[in-house]
């Protein structure tokens, strides 16, 4: 039984604006104002981010390396995909990092060979995203660290460490739809020194 319903059955209370949480329990000789037990409404919904996808066409490719886990030391297979065809980037050669879309026909051909990578929460960028992680720790390697220095794994400065790299096309019925950032400059690196699969 609540306070209102004890004191008087006729209870009336009054809304007051959206965040002035009151009641007004009317008595017959005297009002109580009162601080309600409850909220007025539930709290506001976080909007729904945009979705913004990149049209790719093909051809695509799976570069490839093994670094290694900056948490336990084990070796780890990392990952990216290249795309050289992405009407948007006018004819650069893109690397695709922090990929959240992805058709699963492309995600079934990269998890047949690298079933590590996977989407999962990343701390530092706060978000999920498809990433290289550990087969034995579990910790991933993010797109940042794997992506955003010179030297970095997907990120060569010279044709020895873009050799580095191995590329497999990937097979494409047509064009697709990504969601992820695109990064430009060393793709070409990448695809003229990249070592294919059946010379190594
Ligand atoms: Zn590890």
């Amino acid at each position: 039984m609540t306070l209102g319903e004890k004191l008087l059955p006729v209870l009336v209370v009054v809304y007051v604006g959206r965040k002035l949480e009151a009641a007004i329990f009317r008595l017959p000789t005297f009002p109580i104002l009162t601080a309600a037990p409850f909220r007025l409404r539930p709290p506001r919904r976080k909007e729904p981010v945009d979705v913004e996808m990149t049209r790719i066409n093909p051809p695509l490719y799976l570069a490839s390396t093994t670094i290694t886990c900056r948490y336990c030391k084990a070796a780890m297979h990392a990952v990216a995909l290249i795309a050289p065809n992405v009407p948007e980037t006018e004819g650069d050669v893109c690397i695709l990092c922090d990929i959240t879309e992805l058709p699963d026909s492309v995600l079934s051909f990269i998890q047949s060979r690298f079933p590590t990578f996977r989407r999962q929460f990343s701390k530092s960028a706060q978000s999920e995203y498809f990433a290289n992680t550990c087969p034995v720790c579990g910790v991933l390697s993010g797109d940042h660290y794997l992506h955003s220095e010179p030297g970095a794994p997907f990120f060569p400065t010279t044709d020895e460490e873009a050799r580095r790299l191995t590329i497999d096309p990937v097979a494409l019925q047509g064009s697709i739809d990504v969601q992820a950032s695109l990064r430009m400059g060393s793709g070409d690196l990448i695809l003229n020194n990249g070592r294919s699969r059946e010379s190594q």
